[in-house]
Formats: structure tokens, sequence, C-alpha cells
């Protein structure tokens, strides 16, 4: 290392946290900022140029906690984190250049030299709002290929993978999960009256009633043309019957007009609970034998597995 032991004097890792989608700024042991990422810009609106040897209290972040608490002078993490030579993690709140206060998970690591004596310390942060946990899950489901252009759900892959999740987790630690096979009554006709381009509405529209009127946790993906597969956690068999029939009633009060026409759609439900000795294939077999119990009562009902 060079004369200031914490500034970054090793190029390789400088471009590699600079593609991290993370903050990451070192401090020197008087808490100056030697080093600062493009993670850390975008972040915080502040530039490395802005930044570069002052300190973070300087009117940079001022990390509160979330009692409104000022951490920067008393309380700092990283000083403590120098003093101690002990990582910690914190949930914080940074200040944002334009002014707001953004939630951060931060890192606070020490930098040792090769005889163990602390040289000042590393932090990483992260954007911990649930709109970047939205946004990034919508980056990866569209990276992975695993959603569903025209509804925006997942597809048929993505409901294979939550399903052997919810398996796993079924088996591990016993939490209960059941699932929903929904596919549209008619819909052949739908099209034949009303063309294709209206044929896909109606199941954009059927699509956002059912994820509009899940549980954020549940997830309702598309299984294929008319048809749809929904995952719900933590249920009993009460429960599971009780969300199936509101979908049942909700599609059914949903629609839209048509040259003075109503595109009115209902849908045919089959719903059973999962266990343990299922795989994805048994119980996707099951509700659909159930779903089709529905289609043979006439279409617009909920057929549900009795108690296993
Ligand atoms: P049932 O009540 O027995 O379910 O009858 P149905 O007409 O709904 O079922 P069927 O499986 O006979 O027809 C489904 C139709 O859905 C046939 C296919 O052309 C149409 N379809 C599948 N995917 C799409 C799509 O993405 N857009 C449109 N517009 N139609 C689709
Ligand atoms: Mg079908
Ligand atoms: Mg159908």
């Amino acid at each position: 290392m060079t004369e200031n032991p914490t500034a970054f004097d090793n190029d390789f890792y400088k471009r590699l946290f600079d593609h991290l989608y993370d903050g990451v700024y070192l401090v020197d042991r008087n808490k100056k900022i030697t080093y600062w990422n493009n993670g850390a810009e975008k972040l915080t609106g502040y530039k490395s140029s802005a930044v570069m040897g002052k300190s973070c209290e300087d009117n940079i972040l001022m990390h509160v906690n979330d009692k409104g608490r000022h951490l920067c002078k008393h309380f700092c993490p990283s000083e403590k984190t120098i003093a101690d030579g002990k990582k910690r993690e914190k949930k914080l709140y940074i200040h944002h250049k334009d002014g707001h206060r953004i939630p951060v998970l931060s890192y606070f690591a020490p930098v040792k030299d090769a005889r163990g004596k602390v040289l000042g310390a590393v932090v990483v942060f992260s954007d911990n709002s649930a709109k970047t946990a939205i946004l990034q899950r919508i980056e990866e489901l569209q990276e992975m290929a695993l959603n569903d252009p025209l509804t925006e759900l997942g597809n048929r892959r993505y409901a294979e993978i939550t399903i052997n999740s919810r398996l796993d987790e079924l088996n591990r630690y016993g939490w209960n999960f059941g699932i929903l096979f929904i596919d549209i009554d008619g819909f052949k006709r739908i099209n034949d009256t009303f063309g294709h381009a209206i044929g896909d509405k109606a199941i954009k529209m059927v699509a956002k009633t059912l994820s509009n009127n899940v549980r954020s946790f549940d997830t309702v993906n598309r299984w294929g043309g008319e048809e749809f597969v929904a995952v719900l956690v933590n249920v009993k068999q009460d429960q599971l019957h009780a969300i199936a029939e509101k979908l049942c009633i909700l599609v059914g009060e949903s629609g839209f007009a048509i040259d003075s026409k109503n595109v009115h759609i209902t849908v045919s439900i089959g719903a059973t609970l999962v266990n343990s000795g299922d795989t994805v294939e048994s119980v996707i077999k099951r509700a659909d034998e159930l779903m089709y119990q529905s289609k043979s009562a006439g279409g617009n009902c909920v057929s549900v597995m009795q108690k296993m």
C-alpha cells in the first residue's frame, strides 16, 4: 500500500467495486473518505470528487437511525469499527444530495494492514426501500425470462420454480400452501366474437383482477393461454376455499364494453392444498382435475380438494 493506506490504489478492485449496485466507500482513521464508488454516487447523488477527503458528517450522508438520532458525531459506526476492529451491520437512513432520506442497510468492516493494525474502515450500503426490492425483482424476472409479456405475471416456468421452493419449505419447516388452477370459461367464443386483440385485453383484465386480489406474498402466474396458477402461502382448507371463491366472484364482476357489447368473463377454479409427498406435476394435475369438475358443473365456480 502507498502513503495513504486506505486510498484505493488497486485498479482491479476499483473497477470491480464500480460495477456494484451497492454503494462502497473507504474512510481512513480520521474518518476522511478516501474512496467512493459509482454505486455510492448513484445512491446518494454525491460525486466522488465532491466527497473525497471529507468526512461523511460534513453535510454529506449525515446518518440517522429510525429514532432520528444523528450518528455521525457521537455514535458513528465507522468510528466504532476503527476503534474495536469489529464488523457491524446497521439499518440506517442516509441523506441524499437532493434532501430526502433513503433507508439503507450498511455493513462496516475494518481495513487492516498485514500486522492487523486498523487503518480505516470500508462501508458497503444498499438501498433498503421496498421500491428497490420490487424493481429488482421485476428486473430479475425479465432477465431470467420468467415473466409473461402480455400479462406481466410470472410465466409457467416461474410458477414451477415457486411451487418447488414452497415444496422445499413445506418439507423442511411444515409451512402449508395451496394451489389454484384457474381457466377462463368459453374463451374461444370471446376470441371468435370480438377478435384476438380483445381476447388479449380480456386475458390482461383477468390477470389484473387475480393478481390485485391475492395477498402481497401470494403469486398469480400465467400457466398458458387462458389458464392461471395461483400459489397461496400459509393457508388452511377454509382460507384456500374463501380466496378461490373471492377470486371467482371478482373475475365474474370484471368487464369492459366494446361497441355497446359487454365483454364478460367467468372462470372455473380447482383448489387444493399441497402435501409433503407432492411434486409440481402431481399438484398441478390434481388442481387441473378439480378445475374440470368446476367446468362440468357449468363453470363460474370453485371445486376444492377435500381434506387430505
Ligand atoms: P372451456 O370453457 O372449456 O375452458 O373453453 P375455452 O374456449 O375457454 O377453452 P379452449 O381450450 O377450447 O380454448 C382456449 C382458447 O384460448 C383457444 C386459444 O385460441 C385461445 N388463446 C390462447 N392463448 C391466447 C392468447 O394469448 N390470446 C388470445 N386472444 N387467445 C388465446
Ligand atoms: Mg384452457
Ligand atoms: Mg378455457
